[in-house]
């Protein structure tokens, strides 16, 4: 063929060419906020890898995990979802903090475990073992994926006193009387991921400083106190004592991933020191950029639920299932809003989410067993939707809206299934099964009674009072039946409850 017919025929078809270009690119993009940059940046992998290397800070096992720390997980399981549905492979590894995570971000203060442990009554190590497992039955009633590694900071202590070494060889550390130092200084980028104005921050004097050279140096190693026995202590090239809370974060995941991972994930609580530490330390180890993404959920803002908290009440997944709701009820309401904004929890607004998780069931269970392929236009238009919404950043409300309105078309019924359990290998709502419903404990929102208590107990009183000692005894079982006890004294008739 003449050249000059090529290159019309490249001419007339460029137009289409360019335009099945665009919603290729349009379609295939995934694109993820980065906390490092500010801003939604294309995601591909690095070059020559065939999996994403990722890294989520994970839970400090002391005590039971709070549903607003849940979210978190529920964003990043999200996110690893988003990942497979774009066809990625993942190493996803998740740490246990248990050792090191003192009770203040200054390196000061008590080790969590060690304090669950006096409060508990347990060894530091049952604790650990204790609050692991309940971490993980959370994860796993909430349909979270397994990661492909969950790794303890103490089976990795030799990882973490390595990664101190090196930082000692190159010169970032200096001894203090209670540890080993990470020295700022020495970062001049330090400030820069979490944007922080370390000039006021250094200057500021009531930060208890202890023999820190400056406020953002943060302790690497720190040793055993000389006038008590710690619980968990190792022998290290300094003394004896225990690695730092952010050391654990950097040597697994070094020791797993490499020097450069591709996506590191926490809650945004993690920005100011966490993972500015986490950077500092492995970037002067390495001399390599420890993460090419950076992405942090929000919190879960407790309202009106806060206060329940001060009365005592801690929100967790057992205590969701105590009320009459199903964890998913809860995964469902975490994905209404978008990872990066705050949620506001409540009680009602988990109702509602309870409400639209049964609603959806009714619409969707008649179709499971029927599924087919998604073959159709239509069908494909409402596939590319999808997946346009969940790599536009995880937006995952959107993609919510997008299944309920493919429940609403007119598409038949194997394409409307194949589409509802395509959606959920992401949404991970288990749409798959029939809805399990949870029985409410009977106690459970229990009204407060002590004010008829009390007047039973003056109708009591004046029975006595009266010597109608019938009555008197009638009431006195009353009580017992409702778990009262009460005695009568000098001064009057108290109770408690047993
Ligand atoms: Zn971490």
């Amino acid at each position: 063929m003449p050249k000059f017919l090529c290159l019309i025929g490249l001419i007339l078809s460029g137009r289409k060419i360019t335009e099945g270009l665009f919603s290729y690119i349009k379609i295939m993009a995934l694109i993820f906020y980065n906390t490092a940059s500010r801003k939604k940046e294309p995601f591909t992998l690095a070059p020559g890898e065939d999996f994403v290397k990722m890294y989520c800070c994970g839970p400090t096992v002391y005590h039971f995990a709070h549903i607003g720390n849940l979210r978190t997980y529920i964003f990043e399981d999200t996110l690893c979802r988003t990942l497979e549905y774009y066809g990625y492979k993942l190493k996803h590894i998740v740490n246990i903090t248990d050792v090191g995570h003192l009770t203040s971000d200054q390196d000061t203060g008590e080790d969590k475990m060690e304090k669950g442990a006096l409060r508990t009554g347990k060894t530091v190590w049952e604790v650990a073992q204790f609050y692991m497992d309940a971490f993980f039955k959370d994860w796993h009633r909430l349909n979270i994926e397994e990661p492909t590694l969950w790794c303890r900071a103490t089976e990795h202590i030799k990882q973490q006193i390595e990664l101190v070494k090196v930082l000692e060889e190159k010169g970032y550390t200096y001894r203090t009387s209670d540890g080993i130092y990470f020295d700022s200084l020495k970062f001049p980028r330090y400030a820069d991921f979490a944007r922080l104005d370390v000039e006021n921050l250094r200057k500021g004097s009531r930060i208890d400083m202890g023999e820190k050279h400056a406020a953002t140096d943060f302790a690497l190693w720190k040793f055993s106190p000389t006038d008590k026995k710690r619980l968990m202590e190792w022998d290290s090239p300094w003394g004896v004592g225990f690695p730092g809370w952010h050391i654990e974060c950097s040597a697994m995941a070094m020791n797993y991933l490499g020097p450069t991972l591709d996506i590191h994930c926490g809650g945004t609580d993690h920005i100011r020191v966490h993972h500015t530490n986490e950077i500092a330390q492995s970037e002067c180890a390495t001399g390599k950029p420890f993460s090419r993404f950076w992405m942090h959920g929000e919190f879960l803002r407790l309202g009106d639920a806060k206060m329940s908290k001060s009365s005592g009440e801690f929100l967790t997944v057992d205590l969701l299932e105590d009320k009459g709701f199903n964890p998913l009820d809860y995964r469902l309401f975490a994905l209404t809003s978008h990872y990066r904004n705050y949620l506001n929890f409540s009680w009602e607004a988990l109702e509602s989410a309870r409400e639209a998780l049964k609603s959806l069931h009714k619409k969707t269970d008649p179709l499971m067993g029927k599924a087919t392929k998604v073959e159709s236009e239509e069908a494909k238009k409402w596939q590319n939707e999808f997946k346009d919404a969940i790599g536009d950043d995880l937006n995952m409300p959107r993609a919510l809206g997008l299944l309920n309105s493919v429940l609403k078309t007119e598409l038949p019924e194997g394409e409307k299934a194949a589409l509802v359990l395509d959606f959920d290998r992401v949404l991970g709502l288990k749409l798959d099964e029939p809805r399990k419903e949870i029985a409410k404990k009977p106690d459970a929102n229990a009204v407060d009674d002590s004010a008829e208590i009390e007047s039973l107990i003056v109708q009591r009183t004046e029975a006595r009072k009266s010597k109608n000692w019938q009555e008197s005894d009638r009431i006195r079982d009353l009580l017992k039946e409702k778990g009262i006890e009460i005695k009568d004294g000098p001064q009057g008739t108290t109770w408690v409850r047993k």
